[in-house]
């Protein structure tokens, strides 16, 4: 329907008080005032079912998150440079969560952001290996600061890239020969590698989204990220994995994307579900990749790991935990790849069904025997879903993959209704 006109106004006031740089979803905006589960309402109390919004991991104002912050507000709200416990309880029930030697005797350090974990997981690698090289994927994003935003292709073809950054092209695995995947992504990490080295002075670290989510969402093969590891260490660098998207249960149960690839990281950085919508990040760093680093630099982070983001971070993990959310992802993700598989039979321009847990990639295309990208359709889906008052975004390149990522509470009747009504849209779309 179309928007009223008190709603236009404020667009309009939208503009003109926040300036170019801000963009709305859908042709015809979502305003919104409330949210429950996985449903936000509009101003006239309508529902709509949020497939799309990762950040509210455990569900919209979660009451148990929201006790968690308001209580902690009502008693202290300060910063790391005191002894309190909640924070070391958090970090000790966080830690063993990441495997490998980070388990063993990692340290967890706090920001507010993704971006700024990244930038200091970054600078982390750079001060540790004395070398300014910095791998990434094509369509990377990897935040929004100087150093993170060069590390950011997808931020726009406008946005230059950082001097010493190099990029690897997606893994494309509904386009490229699934038996020698493996080989061609660890030799195009290897030509980057050699380009640092010819150039400048090497690589000190390859940073990665384990389901390249501004790449298209690609879930397989799992094979593919523990030789790069390996590669990028036998040349010096250390490898970042970025589970600001793909952590916290979102790809499933092993609870870290890069679990699912079977990668031991050097670092891990993560954010956005962490605290379910209050601002708290972090990365997680083994004691030789960091040492050193708090003596030649200092890093304060005012806000980083103050007590209510740290009471915000502890209650989302707890809701994580006692409901299972994570095998919740990895079953209802399911059900909605098999679904889509289903409509594939009916509806051949759905070229690719992809993703883990509750990350789900629909790629269109014009027709399956062409696989050309059809980014107008991907559009058409997600606003003719909005109409219908279902949420979701499109990804990649060519904005045409479906991007399906609900909190993680989603139920199988929800994707259900996700898929009847996508099944009615498409219906509707070729009639
Ligand atoms: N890394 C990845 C993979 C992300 O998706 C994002 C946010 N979209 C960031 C980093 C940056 O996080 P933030 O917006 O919290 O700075």
């Amino acid at each position: 329907g179309d928007l009223d006109a008190e709603t236009r106004g404020m667009i309009e006031r939208r503009m003109r008080l926040l300036g170019p740089a801000y963009r709305l979803f859908y042709e015809q905006p979502l305003r919104v005032e409330r949210g429950s589960g996985p449903f936000l309402y509009d101003q006239n109390g309508v529902e709509y079912l949020d497939a799309y919004n990762n950040v509210a991991s455990v569900g919209h104002a979660n009451p148990r998150v929201a006790a968690a912050i308001a209580g902690q507000a009502a008693r202290l709200a300060t910063h790391t440079r005191y002894v309190q416990e909640p924070i070391l309880r958090y970090a000790e029930s966080i830690l063993p969560s990441f495997g490998g030697r980070l388990a063993e005797d990692g340290h967890i350090m706090f920001t507010c952001t993704g971006s700024e974990a990244n930038d200091l997981a970054l600078r982390i690698a750079q001060h540790r290996t004395g070398r300014d090289g910095i791998i990434i994927t094509s369509e990377a994003y990897h935040g929004n600061s100087q150093l993170t935003a060069g590390c950011s292709p997808s931020l726009g073809r406008r946005a230059p890239l950082g001097p010493w950054v190099r990029q690897v092209p997606t893994p494309d695995s509904y386009r490229l020969p699934r038996e020698t995947m493996v080989p061609w992504f660890v030799e195009q990490v290897a030509r980057q590698i050699d380009d640092l080295e010819r150039h400048g002075n090497g690589i000190a670290a390859f940073i990665c989204d384990s389901i390249f989510s501004s790449d298209g969402i690609y879930d397989d093969p799992v094979g593919l990220l523990a030789p790069v590891a390996d590669l990028v260490r036998s040349r010096g660098g250390v490898f970042i994995a970025d589970e600001v998207q793909a952590g916290f249960g979102r790809t499933g149960t092993a609870f870290w994307g890069y679990r699912r690839h079977g990668v031991d990281p050097d670092m891990v950085t993560m954010g956005k579900p962490m605290g379910n919508g209050f601002p708290v990040a972090a990365v997680a760093v083994r004691p030789d990749i960091i040492a050193g680093f708090g003596c030649d630099m200092r890093y304060f982070n005012t806000f980083g790991g103050n007590a209510v983001a740290i009471a915000a971070a502890q209650a989302t993990l707890d809701v994580l935990r006692d409901d299972a959310l994570s095998e919740n992802a990895e079953r209802v993700g399911n059900h909605i790849r098999a679904g889509f598989a289903r409509l594939r039979h009916r509806f051949p321009v759905i070229g690719d069904i992809r993703g883990a847990g509750l990350y789900v990639g629909v790629e269109m295309v014009t027709d399956p025997a062409s696989r050309q990208p059809d980014g107008a359709l991907a559009a058409r889906i997600v606003n003719g879903l909005r109409d219908r008052h279902i949420l979701i975004s499109a990804t990649g390149f060519h904005a045409n993959t479906l991007k399906i990522r609900p909190p993680l509470v989603f139920t199988t009747e929800n994707a259900d209704r996700l898929l009847d009504q996508t099944e009615a849209l498409l219906d509707a779309l070729a009639g």
